[in-house]
């Protein structure tokens, strides 16, 4: 199959309407898209990089694959409180192989379908195994979550369980059988939700907001930095994936409970949300918890001395993801 063959075959059904007006003027097939915001608001505009062997291993499953392209991309619009309107799509292929294209195409198109997000372009060429996103979302001016917006006596807050996609990825590089044990971990490693009902359910209650992919500390200092305060954190009150010493030989740091919970700070691939709001939101965000069947948990408190400490007040390193 010819390039722009591939491109009609696979991608372009990836581009019809999935909301009313999506401002979606033209879509895949001239030299750009022509696209119009919505009255009233800003768009928020992320692109994230997929490269085999370093973000994904390869015979990565198809389908997981293409998930995940959309899902780390959707997790930054969450991140912000943006609704999601496009999406483009660069890849590189080896070959035109089509099986994986179609199971590729597949999990791009179910996300994207579930998600409201519209292909509206991109490129396609041969090399090794990359997949390059850039997704679009909209938001009414002046309410996006931002990293600078924390205030000294904000409550942190952390969604789901942070660990499980780290665990996962533990699995993967050990290769380990899927199991009951392990399956949600590469679940969450390979088809992680991007929490964009919660992004959107925060704005107008929370401050400042990340999405934490790199690593937990890492990402809250991202927000401390931006907004010029520090934290200090109630570790105890965080939950941790239920810990089974069979797997303890996958890192040395899992070998007892208190490593356990520094893995689960410092690993990467969670796509949860971190955010922070004014202890005056507490019901609010206790009721998003509750609707959104979610667990949202406290974590600590932002102060203005720099820096992250536990609750007895010793220093935390902070540590996770880079690539350089
Ligand atoms: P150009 O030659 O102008 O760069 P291309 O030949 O790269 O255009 O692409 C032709 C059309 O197909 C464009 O509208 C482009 O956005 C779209 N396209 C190319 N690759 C993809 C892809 N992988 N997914 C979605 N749309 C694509
Ligand atoms: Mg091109």
């Amino acid at each position: 199959m010819k390039e722009f063959e591939l491109i009609r075959h696979y991608f372009q059904p990836l581009d019809n309407p999935l909301k009313s007006n999506d401002g979606v003027v033209l879509g895949i097939g001239d030299d750009c898209a022509l696209l119009q915001c919505p009255p009233g608001h800003v768009l928020a505009t992320s692109i994230d990089t997929l490269v085999e062997n370093t973000h994904f291993l390869p015979g990565t499953d198809a389908r997981r694959l293409g998930y995940k392209s959309l899902a780390v991309n959707l997790s930054d619009l969450a991140a912000m409180g943006a609704e999601p309107l496009w999406f483009m799509l660069a890849i590189a292929l080896p070959n035109n192989d089509a099986r994986w294209l179609a199971e590729f195409a597949d999990g791009v198109a179910g996300l994207a379908r579930d998600s409201g997000i519209r292909l509206i372009g991109g490129d396609t060429t041969r090399g090794p195994r990359t997949i390059t996103i850039q997704v679009t979302g909209s938001l009414p001016s002046d309410v996006a979550l931002r990293r600078d917006a924390a205030q000294v006596g904000d409550d942190i807050y952390i969604s789901g369980t942070l660990g499980l996609g780290g665990l996962g990825l533990l699995v993967r590089q050990h290769g380990l059988d899927e199991d009951e044990n392990t399956r949600p971990w590469l679940d969450k490693l390979e088809l992680p939700q991007p929490q964009l009902a919660l992004g959107k359910a925060l704005l107008g209650i929370a401050h400042a907001c990340i999405d934490v992919s790199d690593g937990f500390l890492q990402d809250l200092a991202h927000i401390l930095t931006a907004s010029q305060v520090g934290a200090r954190l109630d570790l105890e009150n965080m939950t941790v994936p239920v810990w089974e010493k069979a797997f303890s030989h996958l890192s040395p740091q899992l070998v007892n409970a208190r490593g356990l919970r520094d893995f689960c700070l410092r690993c990467g691939d969670d796509y949860e949300l971190c955010f922070t709001a004014p202890p005056t939101q507490r019901e609010s965000i206790a009721k998003i918890s509750a609707d959104l069947g979610l667990r949202l948990t406290r974590v600590g408190v932002i102060e203005s001395v720099h820096g992250i400490r536990d609750a007895d007040g010793t220093e935390i390193t902070v540590s996770g993801f880079q690539h350089f």
